[in-house]
């Protein structure tokens, strides 16, 4: 594991311009000698661009560039620890004020195919599924928008000095989106405008437990991003035990929520369904999900369980279901007339993958972490200037 400390980790109080829109960074240079509203869209757009430093933004006149170093600091992300799968994902923890830390994904599609960042909300989270790591470690916090875009910043700088580019986000990692979904709105408002990393909102995938008001939110106000219900069974009583945190939200309030986002979207909504092995994987599990399914267009997407070992239910370890349960219960589904997918698995060797957030890597034949070169985020390693 690669460890790299930024110098200003913890220690600052100066406002950070990473999580600031536009308009936001007008109103906080109004009081900035040399400040014109282009200098906000000059600078939103050297942030986006992977700028650390106010040195390093060169298109600006040297004093404005000591008065905003004075005022300001463009990023507030402290320590990074980064780890690196054989399949290419790369994991990255990263050190929050206050001492909370969380995870964020790289995830590859193979050579010279797509790249997808997945990004955390929360530091831990409330929904606490007994089938994931970051579910079991409780919940600390929502995370600020900035430290959401700031995953963003941090991953896209990685790949840049490879002339790749992130073109994909998955809200998928450490937190349950739609419970912070003030400062993912605002996030994704950064992260989507034209004028810095402009992300279609088509590419940007946003996956819930289902919090159906904001779900309804999310309709009227947007972000309409694509959705993903993190189903993992219709059978409510079932799901209440392995998803505990989701019990205020039934599943005919977030199907009607659903609706109400398609019709306004016109997308199909993914039902993720996390295979544990003999627990949801039965005939009902198929014909409950069916049932949920009628009305909506949609793609099941079935992601057998990603191994984390001290994770329990009903006093018994987990377990991965075996190929030919996943086989049987794909093909239960199919006869159902849904539409089938399996995730193809990537991370497991970094515990990047679907709810193993959170966990050390265990050695054993999927956990190889590869030797990392250096982070090659533009920092003070590649400008000699200190990041602010
Ligand atoms: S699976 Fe998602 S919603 Fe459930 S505990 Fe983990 S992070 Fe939270």
């Amino acid at each position: 594991m690669q460890k790299y400390q930024n110098s200003w980790n913890g220690t600052g109080t100066r406002p950070i311009l990473s999580g600031m829109t536009i308009p936001e960074l007008e109103e906080a240079l109004a009081g900035t000698p040399g400040k014109a509203p282009y200098r906000a869209r000059q600078i939103f757009s050297r942030i986006s661009g992977g700028a650390c430093s106010f040195e390093e933004m060169t298109n600006l006149p040297l004093p404005l560039r000591k008065e905003l170093a004075e005022q300001f600091r463009i990023r507030g992300i402290g320590a990074v620890e980064k780890q690196e799968d054989r399949d290419g994902t790369v994991k990255l923890r990263l050190g929050l004020p206050g001492g909370a830390a969380v995870e964020t994904v790289l995830l590859s599609s193979g050579p010279g195919e797509r790249l997808t960042a997945c990004l955390s909300t929360q530091a831990g989270c409330p929904v606490a599924c007994v089938f994931c790591k970051t579910g079991n470690t409780g919940f600390l916090r929502n995370l600020e928008a900035w430290e959401i875009v700031e995953q963003v910043l941090v991953l896209s700088g990685l790949v840049r000095g490879r002339g790749k580019q992130i073109s994909h986000i998955v809200v998928m990692g450490m937190g349950e989106p739609l419970l912070n979904l003030p400062a993912l709105r605002k996030a994704l408002e950064i992260l989507c405008d034209p004028r810095g990393l402009g992300f279609s909102k088509r590419k940007i995938t946003v996956s819930t437990s289902g919090i159906y008001r904001s779900i309804l939110d999310m309709a009227e106000n947007g972000p309409r991003t694509e959705l993903a219900l993190s189903i993992t069974t219709a059978r409510e009583e079932l799901r209440r035990r392995l998803m505990p945190g989701s019990a205020k939200n039934p599943l005919d309030r977030i199907k009607e929520a659903l609706k109400v986002y398609q019709e306004k979207q016109k997308r199909r909504i993914t039902l993720e369904t996390v295979l544990l092995g003999g627990i949801n994987t039965t005939e009902a599990d198929a014909r409950a999900l069916a049932h949920f399914a009628r009305g909506l267009y949609t793609l099941v997407n079935l992601i057998p369980w990603n191994p984390v070992a001290e994770l329990r239910f009903d006093n018994k370890p987990l377990r991965k279901p075996p190929a030919e349960e996943t086989g049987r219960f794909r093909r239960m589904l199919e006869d159902l007339g849904l539409e089938v997918s399996i995730r193809y698995r990537r991370g497991r060797g970094v515990c990047g993958a679907c709810g193993q957030l959170g966990t050390a890597p265990v050695q054993g034949d999927d956990a190889a972490v590869a030797a990392l070169p250096l982070l090659s985020y533009r920092s003070t390693t590649d400008s000699g200037s200190q990041p602010q």
